[in-house]
């Protein structure tokens, strides 16, 4: 697996949606290559960041800052 590809499989793979042999190869590359790890930890923060986000300030949607917005959906529709 390539750099590319498993950038491609991330989204599913947070979610927990990636085939049993998909997610092999996906960990198996992680193992190995820094630079995706360190893609995937920034991912995993960016997803967590929207969601407390949400959590916080459910009772206020409109509050929720326009930028922070943006890059969740960002990063959301870039994998
Ligand atoms: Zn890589």
């Amino acid at each position: 697996m390539k750099c590319r590809e498993l950038a491609e499989f991330l989204a599913d793979y947070v979610n927990q949606e990636l085939p049993l042999e998909s997610r092999t190869h996906f960990e198996f590359h992680l193992s190995k290559c820094k630079n995706c790890h360190e893609y995937l930890v920034q991912y995993e923060v960016t997803i967590r960041a929207g969601k407390i986000a949400c959590d916080e300030m459910s009772d206020e949607i409109g509050a929720i800052p326009d930028d922070l917005v943006k890059a969740v959906m960002a990063a959301r529709s870039k994998v």
